[in-house]
């Protein structure tokens, strides 16, 4: 074959604005299929524009309260749904026998749990975004394997694809046969095919006559897959030729398991979440008719990030639900056992806790019911950010509420609920919800990912301005013209970083207290884009690799965030009833304080920290060069 020279990029395509010549050629294509495959956004969000340094209030001032009709709609079937579970759910022995029996799966088909968001054009609910994060907190405050079901079936499986994607025939044949309650499933990982989807190997072949595919490959973990009657999956398709190189191109398809050739080889199992139906699937020759396409043929990564940009709001209801479950718990138990002379709650070390819980929960509900809200206004909002962060911190908080639940119950915290009944006490089930919420930071991106996630999508507005400048593989003319419109923009975007706008773009609160919390965030926005800057202008084009540096920004964003909503939800409570002051305030004030400690540890930890050391000892341990990075 005769070796073709690439030709330059051109500057303006995204996905050329990071230098990948110094990248491994496995590194390089992992970016540059998900950067392919990458949203890019119309305009900036909220969230996008913290990292910039631009505070902009205007899209979520007033925070967006559910309107009457559809908290109303939302009730109703939250009613249903919770006399469900009270009367015909044990979520303990589910957890005990590993199965979920028949009849509940029945009854929450019959009820339309299994299409919420679905049209009932399609034989859906046709609930919002908010309704359905809703039932996802409710059943997450419940039975982590219920809503395991519900939420890969409909935030990750075919439901939400095919709203998205779907062409009116796909969407005529299967929204009404999984809206009734026929399981679908989710299979992108394999044994190789963890966090980078790059080097999916399972593959699917065109048929001569072109009118199908055949299908060939083994998913790991699938979730719902040994109930499923659908299944969404990723396979790799023939390679394309783009520039003249050959490029990898994955395709979603809609797989029927019953069609000959698709197989559960094992059903997996878990430190939590024991009846999870979760499947290796195995594919032999199996035909795919070519409708069953989702999207375009080799758009499938397209499918599967924009799928979980929304997709991922529901674990964040769900951890906001077992929060308040474990906030509860603790609450009752801390007020009323007695240790030392005094209720335990009355201990510093216990009352420091239940403060970190309330006010944590607080932040994950305004967070969230905020990202909803912004996909009920519009079906294809751009929530990717906002999204990114409630998932990545709505599942760290809700771990750390969960093991702190178990810390405050003492051994009854550490001990089963069917023990507990078993010799005459009540039984909570702590030890279940710890164990159930651990795999929140790993599935659905894990927290090492959301944060490289994040930190893409903050880069971005630098890249575009900056990029090219820095990015080896342009020739040398279009780098310089380039470093003339970065400059030109940096002249006047910088110096405004260092103005106390906020005096006038933050305009006062019912309370001073929330005044004060909104334009200290604002301040923190500057510095943020500020200190970005620096970071780009000293590290160059490495610091796309500095993941803990990169991750110290998204996190400050987060926090940006987390004050923002929860400054914004108390205004509007406040305002709606002002008997809730004094709890609302008190939670507020306190979240807010310990936010603005973690942002300055942050920075600080920017200049002064131990990475470097860090991860040379680790390649030590790793038996690695550390020179190469
Ligand atoms: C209970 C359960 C249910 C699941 N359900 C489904 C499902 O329904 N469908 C489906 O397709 N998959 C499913 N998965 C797979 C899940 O999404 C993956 O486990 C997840 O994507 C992480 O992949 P991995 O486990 O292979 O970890 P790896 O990708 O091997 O990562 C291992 C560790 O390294 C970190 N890491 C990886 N790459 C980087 C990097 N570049 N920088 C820094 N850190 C990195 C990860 O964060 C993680 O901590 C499920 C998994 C489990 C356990």
């Amino acid at each position: 074959m005769i070796a073709t020279k690439e030709p330059a990029p051109k500057p303006e395509e995204p996905r050329d604005l990071i230098d990948t010549s110094k990248m491994s050629s496995g590194q390089r294509a992992a970016l540059e299929l998900t950067e392919a495959a990458r949203e890019t956004s119309r305009e900036g969000t909220f969230a996008s524009k913290i990292f910039m340094g631009d505070y902009d209030l205007r899209s979520i001032r007033p925070y967006p309260l559910q309107s009457t009709e559809d908290r109303d709609q939302g009730d109703a079937f939250l009613a249903q749904l919770e006399k469900l579970l009270r009367e015909k759910v044990d979520p303990d022995e589910i957890d005990r026998t590993g199965e979920i029996p028949q009849p509940v799966i029945d009854a929450l088909a019959k009820l339309g749990a299994f299409g919420i968001k679905i049209s009932p054009e399609y034989g859906g609910l046709g609930l919002s975004q908010t309704n359905y994060c809703r039932a996802a907190a409710l059943l997450g405050s419940f039975c982590g394997n219920l809503t395991a079901l519900i939420s890969a079936h409909q935030s990750i499986g075919v439901p939400q694809p095919l709203i998205l994607f779907g062409t009116e025939e796909q969407k005529r044949k299967y929204l009404p046969r999984v809206a009734k309650g026929e399981i679908s499933a989710f299979a992108l990982t394999e044994t190789g095919v963890g966090s980078d989807p790059a080097t999916v190997q399972t593959h699917a072949e065109p048929t001569e006559d072109g009118s199908a595919f055949i299908l060939n490959g083994d998913k790991l973990w699938c979730t719902n897959g040994t109930k499923a009657g659908v299944l969404v999956v990723m396979a790799k398709t023939p390679p394309k030729v783009v520039r003249g190189k050959s490029k990898d191109q994955i395709t979603a398809f809609i797989v029927e398991t019953d069609w000959p050739g698709v197989e559960v080889t094992h059903r997996c199992r878990f430190m939590g979440l024991k009846a999870l139906y979760n499947a290796v699937v195995k594919f032999t020759n199996v035909r795919v008719p070519r409708e069953n396409i989702l999207l375009a043929e080799g758009k499938g990564l397209r499918v599967a990030l924009s799928t979980l940009n929304t997709g991922r709001l529901t674990l964040p209801a769900a951890c906001l639900g077992l929060s308040k479950r474990c906030l509860e718990i603790s609450r009752k138990w801390a007020a009323s056992r007695v240790q030392w002379g005094a209720p335990i709650g009355k201990h510093a070390a216990i009352a420091d806790k239940l403060a970190r819980m309330a006010a944590n929960t607080f932040a994950i509900e305004s967070m969230t019911w905020l990202a909803a809200s912004r996909v009920d206004r519009d079906k294809h909002a751009d929530v990717r950010l906002e999204a990114a962060m409630c998932k990545m911190w709505g599942s760290e908080q809700a771990w750390e509420i969960a093991n702190e639940a178990v810390q405050i119950r003492g051994g009854r915290g550490y001990e089963t609920a069917a023990s507990l009944k078993a010799r005459g006490e009540e039984p909570v089930p702590v030890e279940r919800f710890l164990r159930d919420c651990r795999i929140n930071t790993i599935f659905e991106g894990s927290s090492e990912i959301m944060r490289l996630f994040i930190a893409r999508e903050a880069l971005d507005p630098h890249l575009k301005v900056s990029g090219a400048v820095l990015n080896s593989k342009f020739p040398m003319g279009e780098r310089l013209k380039a470093a003339v419109k970065a400059a030109a923009f940096y002249a006047t975007w910088y110096p405004k970083q260092w103005l106390p706008l906020e005096l006038f773009k933050v305009r006062p609160a019912r309370n001073t207290i929330l005044t004060a919390h909104l334009r200290y965030a604002s301040r923190m926005s500057r510095k943020l884009g500020r200190s970005l800057f620096h970071a780009m202008v000293r590290n160059g084009p490495k610091l796309e690799r500095q993941q803990l540096l990169l991750a110290r920004f998204v996190e400050i964003g987060t926090e940006i965030f987390a004050i923002t909503a929860s400054c914004l939800r108390a205004e509007r409570l406040l305002e709606a009833d002002s008997q809730q002051n004094g709890d609302v305030l008190a939670t507020i004030d306190y979240f807010c304080r310990s936010s603005r400690l973690r942002i300055e540890e942050k920075f600080r930890a920017l200049r002064r920290n131990n990475d470097k050391a860090g991860y040379k000892l680790a390649q030590k341990v790793l038996g690695f060069d550390a020179s190469k990075h």
